[in-house]
């Protein structure tokens, strides 16, 4: 997983040593000397991750981390501050300008290499999803989205698993202060285990050491193999310099590590920063899924659309060749349908066709495929169906839309019929656009035998 890394440091030396061990581990580095070199070479270059000093001459790493994090071309790059002092409250003021991490120099390789895989890997994700989201959004995919509104979102669970009662009962305290943040808390491995399968938490807050001698290290790498915690906020809390075990945290799939001793605000902002993160890569696979679903719906009536029809089919007539059954295939159009849109409007043809689409479900069984090809024109798909069964179904069809006027909103009764052609597929005779055919056949001669009228197409 290479990765191309921007370097900041005003003292050669410094940048020189960082160079050469990253470069040992095949990333590629890029420099900068001074905080308006550093923010130019950024949306130039486009970094994957930025190693940022703090003391420098021109601007100091907090100043230039804002002016990153608020340009739109740099804003999702991640920053590791680099800095000589540990002290809380620099951490804390370089998390609110939105640094990803710290590393005190001198800078312990582990924690570093560590650092910068989990940024990358973060990077790679978010990457990957937007890149899938403008994708969609280029195909057309997503026009019937809705943008994100975090308002509507379900409040989000914190669970801790604390190394002690009485940290639980801190972190509780200062948590559930967040706004819509619910606390669970949880007192050993097993039960973390257990309750994270059952709760689903949005972010997990482990310490290195469990109360009943549990394996923190263990439980991590558990809750990320797992599916309902596979995107879960993990924050991992580090007992007193244990950077190492901190590093292997990471690499074993941790979002984030705090270290002891900490002000609780530090553990909120990151908590806060990860929970955001998680929030719009939510969103991004969301649209994704909801994108992908609209390839295949009908916006208008909730049917599949032809892609799909044609798609699924041949998978019955797969399954029909194995099983042995026939199955029938009905092509249907609604009778007369322009003259709707011409005389009361779109928006009453739009509720016939929504309303048909209805009374079509209503009449079908559950297995039935159901699409829309296209205008008024709608295909139904009946497995393991002869032509009995079909007969049946079809009149009823028939019926249903005849026996009973569309009304529209302003109350305007239409009388509607609807022509419908059945093909009757066998085993040996069921190539889906043939068979499609033989069903536009057969609706073509229900339409010249004077509409509102079902007509099979006998096989030759
Ligand atoms: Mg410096």
């Amino acid at each position: 997983m290479p990765g191309r890394i921007l370097v900041v440091d005003d003292v050669a030396t410094n940048r020189l040593i960082l160079k050469a061990k990253l470069a040992a581990s095949y990333y590629d580095v890029i420099e900068a000397d001074c905080g308006q070199a550093a923010f130019d070479t950024a949306r130039k270059e486009q970094p994957d991750v930025i190693l940022l000093d703090i003391m420098m001459p021109d601007m100091d790493g907090y100043e230039v981390c804002e002016l990153l994090k608020a340009c739109p071309e740099t804003s999702h790059i991640p920053v590791v501050m680099v800095t000589a002092s540990s002290a809380p409250k620099e951490r804390i003021r370089g998390l609110s300008v939105g640094a990803d991490d710290f590393l005190v120099k001198p800078i312990n390789d582990k924690a570093l290499f560590a650092r910068v895989r989990n940024l990358l890997r973060v990077k790679i994700m978010f990457d990957e999803l937007k890149l899938r989201d403008s994708t969609s959004r280029e195909l057309g995919l997503s026009e019937f989205l809705e943008p994100g509104d975090g308002a509507e979102r379900e409040n989000d669970t914190v669970m801790l698993a604390p190394a002690t009662k009485g940290q639980g009962d801190v972190w509780r305290e200062r948590i559930s202060r967040m706004p819509n943040v619910e606390v669970i808390g949880t007192c050993s491995e097993r039960e973390a285990l257990n309750m994270a399968r059952l709760e689903q938490p949005d972010a997990i807050i482990v310490h290195q050491r469990l109360m009943e001698d549990g394996d923190s290290l263990r439980l991590i790498s558990a809750l990320r193999a797992r599916p309902e915690t596979r995107q879960a906020v993990m924050i991992y809390i580090v007992s007193d310099g244990a950077i190492e075990t901190a590093a292997k945290a990471l690499d074993l799939g941790t979002s984030d590590y705090v270290m002891e001793p900490f002000e609780p605000e530090e553990l909120i902002i990151r908590l806060r920063t990860q929970l955001q993160r998680k929030h719009y890569s939510d969103q991004l696979r969301s649209n994704m899924r909801d994108g992908l679903k609209m390839a295949v719906i009908d916006p208008l009536t909730g049917l599949y659309n032809r892609r799909y029809a044609t798609q699924h089919m041949q998978k019955i007539v797969d399954r029909a060749k194995e099983s042995g059954n026939d199955f029938a295939v009905m092509m249907m159009d609604l009778d007369r349908f322009k003259l709707i849109n011409d005389t009361v409007g779109h928006d009453a043809g739009d509720m016939v066709l929504k309303e048909f689409a209805l009374r079509i479900q209503e009449n079908v069984r559950g297995v039935d495929l159901i699409a829309r090809m296209g205008g008024e024109e709608f295909l139904v798909v009946m497995p393991d169906a002869g032509s009995m069964v079909a007969k049946h179904v079809s009149e009823r069809l028939r019926r249903a839309v005849e026996s009973k006027p569309f009304v529209t909103k302003d109350g305007v009764e239409l009388n509607i019929t609807v022509s419908i052609g059945v093909a009757i597929a066998s085993s040996t005779n069921c190539e889906p656009s043939a068979l499609i055919k033989r069903a536009d056949l057969a609706l073509y001669a229900a339409k010249s035998g004077g509409r509102n009228l079902v007509s099979f197409h006998e096989a030759a």
